[in-house]
């Protein structure tokens, strides 16, 4: 059997499974994908003759045939994207726990849930986002229609990390689909469970040559960088988003990139004490601090240190139990490799509370740890981990000192009761998100643009941000060919004492 045979078996087994996936509820999706998979079928087979079968080129060939124009298709796709992840939600539950030691309710809070509302966000505003947008004319250009047209970018590489392997994977992909891109995802091969529940959801819900999933590690990104992609989205450290950033600049790709930081947590001795200590909590031991917007490290006003750590050690307590180890809602850290990097950094420290851990179960306990200054091992990078470095400041100066040592990181708090206080610090500092009296749910709000900031990130995602992101906008005007005065054509030298004070008054 040769190449093409192969395709044409191969896409009839995939167009068999799509219309029995698809049944009889949705016949628009079905009769369409009939009709875009014969064009497409015709433009590849002349592709695959001549050997350009890459998962790009066969994305970029159904890109270019309009596979992803309807906008009601897009909708209807995402529709079935919602069916197969809730069907799926006992595997998705059994990876999570087996990659993370996530627990089923932790995993749908922060991981499916958050995907679920973002699926529904753009059923509910998709049509309002897609329609090109008539905006009002120039004097200079009287009389014409004007307008900005939402254009996808076109086949786009996602680049995923392992610390939220399925929400950050499918959140930047609903808004990649929803404003009409092709996506290659790649997935951590650190979450191997949840990267095969991925590709299985994907496989069940596109056909390859919309979004398709190749797995790896390392050298899959590097060969997959090698091409030239329409836009580029990484998820992960600042190391490997300067490989990206470099491959990108290539072929000048246009990037989102987003990565993570040292993150400020600051508490004043104004604070609620006590609501303040459960909130950090919260934010830094979910998923084990492994997560990019986790406080980072503590800045507490000398004055209130004692009662904040007393207050911490009880939040910790009252979440997890005496032992997190036997702990429902505490997962483990990713692996090996992390488990070490992190214990090496608690050697010779004046741990406050915590400190155990279990290797076999890759178990690091909450951990409180006092330090002194910024030159102790806890603060050299991000942490990453269930490890809290605590320090102290008095004046705004010495906090002044220390944020401003590190770059700008991706999350920054502060707990006050001081509003304007509280308020000229968040204005003072550069960051990616930030919230007065609470950590985290910066993330949670759709109307908010969620990404970093110089070395935590460039460019942004989350809800309507996601689809001005993924599309360029494209601006286009409609003009008559009347009236057609003939001082806008040269010959000007005899124009110019009039033209000038025309085009200032018309500007
Ligand atoms: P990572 O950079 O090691 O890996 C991310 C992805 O890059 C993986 O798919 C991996 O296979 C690939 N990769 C690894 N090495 C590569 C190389 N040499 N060349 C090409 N590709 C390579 O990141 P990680 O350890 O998975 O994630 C942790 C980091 O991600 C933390 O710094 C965290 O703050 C950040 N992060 C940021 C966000 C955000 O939304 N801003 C979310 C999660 C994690």
């Amino acid at each position: 059997m040769n190449g093409v045979q192969q395709f044409f078996l191969f896409r009839f087994s995939k167009m068999q499974q799509i219309q029995i996936f698809t049944n009889k509820s949705s016949l628009f999706l079905q009769n369409y994908m009939l009709i875009t998979n014969f064009v497409t079928l015709y433009i590849m087979k002349k592709k695959i003759e001549i050997g350009e079968n890459s998962t790009r080129n066969v994305q970029r060939v159904f890109f270019e045939s309009g596979g992803t124009q309807s906008v009601k298709l897009r909708k209807e796709i995402l529709r079935k994207l919602k069916q197969v992840i809730l069907a799926n939600e006992v595997n998705i539950n059994e990876a999570l726990a087996k990659d993370l030691g996530k627990s089923p309710s932790e995993t749908f809070l922060s991981e499916v849930g958050l995907v679920l509302t973002e699926i529904d966000y753009f059923r509910r505003n998709l049509n309002r986002l897609a329609k090109p947008k008539r905006v009002s004319g120039s004097l200079i250009n009287w009389p014409s229609k004007d307008y900005i047209v939402p254009e996808p970018y076109g086949v786009m590489l996602h680049i995923s990390p392992w610390n939220y392997p399925f929400q950050l994977v499918f959140t930047p992909l609903v808004g990649a689909v929803a404003a009409g891109n092709t996506v290659v995802i790649k997935p951590s091969e650190l979450a191997p469970h949840t990267a095969a529940c991925v590709s299985h959801i994907i496989e069940n819900v596109f056909p390859p040559e919309w979004v398709s999933v190749v797995q790896g590690g390392p050298e899959v990104s590097q060969a997959l960088l090698k091409e030239r992609w329409d836009y580029i989205v990484y998820t992960g450290g600042v190391n490997v988003a300067k490989i990206v950033a470099e491959a990108a600049a290539k072929h000048l790709t246009p990037t989102t990139l987003e990565l993570g930081g040292k993150n400020p947590c600051i508490v004043d001795h104004s604070a609620r004490i006590s609501t303040a200590a459960r909130r950090i909590v919260f934010g830094k031991f979910l998923n084990c601090g492994q997560t990019c917007i986790a406080p980072d490290y503590i800045l507490v006003h000398k004055s209130v240190k004692e009662s904040l750590i007393k207050a911490m050690k009880k939040a910790i307590t009252a979440s997890y139990g005496d032992d997190a180890a036997s702990s429902y809602d505490y997962g483990n850290i990713i692996n090996k490799h992390h488990f070490d990097r992190l214990l090496s950094l608690l050697k010779k420290q004046r741990i406050v509370y915590g400190g155990e851990s279990n290797a076999n179960h890759l178990y690091i306990q909450p951990t409180l740890i006092e330090v002194d200054d910024t030159n102790n091992v806890l603060m050299e990078e991000e942490i990453f981990g269930p490890l809290l470095p605590i320090l102290t400041y008095q004046t705004d100066e010495d906090l002044k000192q220390i944020i401003e040592q590190y770059e700008k990181p991706l999350s920054f708090y502060v707990f006050s009761q001081r509003k304007r206080w509280a308020k000229k610090i968040m204005y003072s500092y550069s960051y990616g998100g930030g919230i007065i009296n609470d950590t985290l749910l910066q993330f949670t709000n759709r109307k908010l643009p969620f990404g970093g900031i110089g070395h935590s990130g460039i460019g942004s995602y989350h809800g309507e941000h996601s689809f001005t992101a993924f599309t360029h906008k494209k601006p286009y005007i409609q003009r008559g060919s009347w009236p057609d005065p003939s001082y806008r054509y040269a010959p000007y030298q005899k124009k110019i004492g009039f033209l000038k004070p025309l085009l200032k008054w018309l500007s």
